[in-house]
Protein backbone atom coordinates (compact mmCIF):
# COMPACT_ATOMS: atom_id res chain seq x y z
CA UNK A 1 0.00 0.00 0.00
CA UNK A 2 1.71 3.64 -1.12
CA UNK A 3 0.63 6.53 0.87
CA UNK A 4 -0.93 8.87 -2.05
CA UNK A 5 -1.62 8.07 -5.79
CA UNK A 6 -4.65 5.73 -5.50
CA UNK A 7 -7.60 6.24 -6.97
CA UNK A 8 -9.20 6.77 -10.18
CA UNK A 9 -7.95 7.06 -13.59
CA UNK A 10 -8.91 10.45 -14.65
CA UNK A 11 -5.94 12.65 -15.85
CA UNK A 12 -6.07 15.34 -12.85
CA UNK A 13 -5.51 18.72 -14.35
CA UNK A 14 -2.42 19.42 -11.67
CA UNK A 15 0.29 16.80 -12.62
CA UNK A 16 0.26 14.12 -10.18
CA UNK A 17 4.10 14.51 -8.22
CA UNK A 18 5.82 12.15 -5.78
CA UNK A 19 6.93 13.52 -2.04
CA UNK A 20 10.03 15.18 -3.31
CA UNK A 21 7.82 17.13 -6.02
CA UNK A 22 9.25 15.36 -8.94
CA UNK A 23 6.40 15.18 -11.70
CA UNK A 24 6.71 12.83 -14.84
CA UNK A 25 9.03 15.02 -16.66
CA UNK A 26 11.68 15.09 -14.13
CA UNK A 27 14.66 13.81 -14.83
CA UNK A 28 15.12 11.80 -11.63
CA UNK A 29 11.83 10.06 -12.73
CA UNK A 30 11.66 7.04 -15.03
CA UNK A 31 9.11 5.91 -17.43
CA UNK A 32 8.19 2.39 -16.76
CA UNK A 33 6.06 0.80 -19.85
CA UNK A 34 3.97 -2.34 -18.56
CA UNK A 35 3.71 -4.66 -21.67
CA UNK A 36 1.57 -7.29 -21.97
CA UNK A 37 3.18 -10.61 -22.92
CA UNK A 38 2.60 -10.83 -26.72
CA UNK A 39 4.06 -7.40 -26.37
CA UNK A 40 7.15 -8.68 -24.40
CA UNK A 41 7.45 -10.74 -27.49
CA UNK A 42 7.94 -7.88 -30.35
CA UNK A 43 10.14 -6.02 -27.55
CA UNK A 44 12.15 -8.59 -27.90
CA UNK A 45 12.57 -8.49 -31.23
CA UNK A 46 13.57 -4.63 -30.70
CA UNK A 47 10.00 -4.15 -32.66
CA UNK A 48 9.06 -0.73 -30.53
CA UNK A 49 5.18 -1.10 -29.82
CA UNK A 50 3.33 0.95 -27.45
CA UNK A 51 2.90 -0.78 -23.52
CA UNK A 52 -0.69 -1.09 -22.59
CA UNK A 53 0.39 1.47 -19.39
CA UNK A 54 3.25 3.18 -18.84
CA UNK A 55 4.23 3.98 -14.66
CA UNK A 56 6.28 6.73 -13.32
CA UNK A 57 8.73 5.96 -10.93
CA UNK A 58 11.14 8.07 -9.13
CA UNK A 59 14.26 6.95 -8.36
CA UNK A 60 14.85 9.34 -5.53
CA UNK A 61 11.83 7.86 -3.48
CA UNK A 62 11.23 4.97 -5.32
CA UNK A 63 7.92 5.44 -5.64
CA UNK A 64 5.30 4.92 -8.62
CA UNK A 65 3.25 8.00 -8.39
CA UNK A 66 1.78 8.12 -11.34
CA UNK A 67 0.18 5.96 -14.41
CA UNK A 68 -0.88 7.11 -18.08
CA UNK A 69 -2.90 4.96 -20.03
CA UNK A 70 -3.28 7.64 -22.95
CA UNK A 71 -1.41 6.31 -26.21
CA UNK A 72 -0.41 10.42 -27.37
CA UNK A 73 1.01 10.50 -23.64
CA UNK A 74 3.24 6.85 -23.81
CA UNK A 75 4.68 7.67 -27.09
CA UNK A 76 6.66 10.09 -26.20
CA UNK A 77 8.16 7.76 -23.67
CA UNK A 78 8.73 4.55 -25.56
ZN1 LIG B 1 10.33 11.15 -5.26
Amino acid sequence: MSASGQGDEVEPSEPARCECGHDRDHFMVSPEPQYSGLDWFWVLFGITTVPREIQFRCRRCKVCFDRTQDERIMKRFV
